[in-house]
Formats: structure tokens, C-alpha cells, sequence
């Protein structure tokens, strides 16, 4: 299969649609960014790497960072993390405080904000038990620098900022999961960590190379095992039900695929067994998916045929 042509196919059917959508507004600094841009960009398991458009455009991964900190957790701690966390899709907005009530302080799952909010929190203690890791790095960004070979990877701290300075939501999330014991650490040190995480600047091509262990079986660039099979088989699985906010159906029916999305436009996307995906266009949809993202891996999927059904 001709994979780069079907790439630069996909580029010229979504090219009508670049610019669509609303960028995120409740982070100013995101509110800034400009719409008019799209990148795409293919790793396959056998090591070939495809790109079109903006892929080496760095943007603010935002909500993709969940899956890392899962990851992270998993690979720490195993299955004891799903004490405090469960794994059904949320049919709620992603920051949706009501739920947390209802469940007495155990959210629906971890790529909600509060599910998240508990994985850093389970990240943080981690972090602080380790003597040889140093308190003011980043483990995602420690990971991710290390997995895509790019060492410049940053956090881009005005968007932290911008976003600690709006954080009435979050701040309220995490203080009604401390309140139901929930939370190991402070409150603001899980905000703080959680802001870094959302903040990370990275291209499409980095975040595909970096997310490639969840399409080869869990194993990294390296050669080392991060998580097991089955492991590999649960993130992906939850990323399918509860990876598109409350449009996880509606993305399931489109592309087929396991994957996430964040509010900065990008969406990683998995073909297990066989390539990672990620794509960016800052435009969101109405559910707050990217929404020539979600179009243009339609496209890419249907062309392929690859998807996991
Ligand atoms: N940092 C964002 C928030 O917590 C992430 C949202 C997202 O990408 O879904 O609101």
C-alpha cells in the first residue's frame, strides 16, 4: 500500500476544511492560536515514518498527556490504580463535577479530568519515592524526550500559566477528590503537575513516535518491555470508549481506531499491530474533538482499510 499517497490524499480531501472549527477559548493562551493550520503525520511499525502539512508544528498536547499517565502508572504500579479509578465511558463533559458526587469521589475514567487528576496525583507519589528523579522534571516530559529521540521537546509554561490562572473548574474537581480521599498529595502540587503535563509542546511527528509502543505490543524504542500485552490491550481499550470526550461513539463509527484528543487539536490514534497516528488542526468541534482531525483520519482509515473492526 502506498501509504505516503494515500497521506497526501487525505491532506488534499480535508484541505477545504482547514480552519473550521473553534479554537479552545477557556485557556487564553490557546484561544491564540492560529486555526489555519493542519498536520498529519504516520509512524509504521517497521520503522517508516510518513508527514504532510504543518507536522513539525509544535502544539499544546493538552488531554493527550492522559494516556501517558496511564501509562506511566501502569507500567509503575500495574492494576492497583483501577482502586480509584474506573473504566466506563463518562457521557459527560470532561470536566463534569456532578458525576465525582455520585460516585463518591471515584471518576468514571482517567482520561476525564478528574480520572486524570487521581493518575497524576498516583504519578506524583511515584515520582517522590524515586531518590535518583529529579523533583523539578517532568516524568511525561522525561518520557517523551527520551521516546521520540527529541530532546528540545518543552512545556510551553505560559500555557500552564494561562491555564492555572482559570482553573476554578480543575481546582474544584481536585478538591472534591481530596475531600472524598482521593488524592495522596496537596492539592495545588497535583494541579501544578497535571497544568505541566496539559502543557507540553510537541509536533506530530514526535507524538507518533512517542505513542508507537501502544501499536508495537507495548514494547519501547529501545527494545525494553514498558507494558505487557495485556496492558497494551486495556490502554488502548479505554482510550476506544472514553478517548473523544462525549463523542466516543461518534469517532468509533468514523475512524474505527483507539485513540485520544485534546483541546489543543492534536488526536493520537493507534492501529494495533501495525502504525501510530497523530494529526493536528487546532479548530475544535462541538463535542471539542479537532475537527478536521477527526475528518481527515476518516479519510486516511477509509482509504486504508485500517481500523480494528
Ligand atoms: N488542560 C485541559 C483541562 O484540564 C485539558 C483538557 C483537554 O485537553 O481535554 O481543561
Amino acid at each position: 500500500m502506498d501509504v505516503e499517497q494515500i497521506l497526501e490524499d487525505t491532506y488534499r480531501a480535508v484541505r477545504p476544511l482547514i480552519g473550521s472549527g473553534a479554537v479552545a477559548e477557556y485557556i487564553p493562551r490557546l484561544a491564540a492560536v492560529n486555526p489555519d493550520q493542519f498536520g498529519m503525520a504516520v509512524v509504521m511499525n517497521d520503522g517508516r515514518e510518513f508527514q504532510v502539512g504543518d507536522s513539525l508544528v509544535p502544539f499544546s498536547v493538552q488531554s493527550m498527556s492522559k494516556v501517558l499517565s496511564l501509562v506511566l502508572v501502569l507500567a509503575d504500579h500495574g492494576e492497583d490504580i483501577w482502586r480509584r479509578v474506573g473504566r466506563e465511558p463518562s457521557g459527560a463533559a470532561f470536566n463534569s463535577l456532578t458525576q465525582l458526587e455520585y460516585s463518591r469521589g471515584i471518576p468514571r475514567n482517567p482520561f476525564v479530568n478528574a480520572g486524570a487528576l487521581v493518575v497524576t496525583d498516583q504519578l506524583l507519589t511515584t515520582k517522590r519515592q524515586m531518590s535518583d528523579f529529579p523533583v523539578e522534571q517532568n516524568p511525561i516530559l522525561d518520557f517523551v524526550r527520551q521516546e521520540s529521540g527529541n530532546p528540545a521537546i518543552g512545556l510551553d509554561s505560559l500555557v500552564a500559566r494561562s491555564e492555572a490562572e482559570h482553573s476554578d473548574r480543575n481546582a474544584a474537581i481536585a478538591h472534591l477528590l481530596s475531600s472524598f480521599g482521593n488524592l495522596q498529595n496537596p492539592v495545588d502540587e497535583v494541579l501544578e503537575q497535571y497544568f505541566e503535563q496539559c502543557a507540553i509542546s510537541m509536533n506530530c511527528r514526535d507524538v507518533a513516535v512517542a505513542v508507537s509502543f501502544l501499536a508495537r505490543g507495548g514494547i519501547r524504542h529501545d527494545g525494553t518491555q514498558l507494558l505487557s500485552l495485556s496492558e497494551v490491550k486495556r490502554v488502548n481499550s479505554v482510550m476506544l470508549t472514553s478517548g473523544f470526550y462525549d463523542a466516543a461513539g461518534e469517532f468509533a463509527y468514523r475512524v474505527g481506531l483507539p485513540g485520544k484528543s485534546g483541546v489543543g487539536g492534536g488526536i493520537l490514534a493507534i492501529v494495533p499491530g501495525h502504525c501510530s497516528i497523530c494529526v493536528w488542526a487546532p479548530g475544535l468541534n462541538a463535542s471539542g474533538n479537532s475537527l478536521v482531525g477527526v475528518a481527515a483520519l476518516d479519510e486516511f482509515t477509509t482509504r486504508t482499510g485500517w481500523s480494528i473492526f
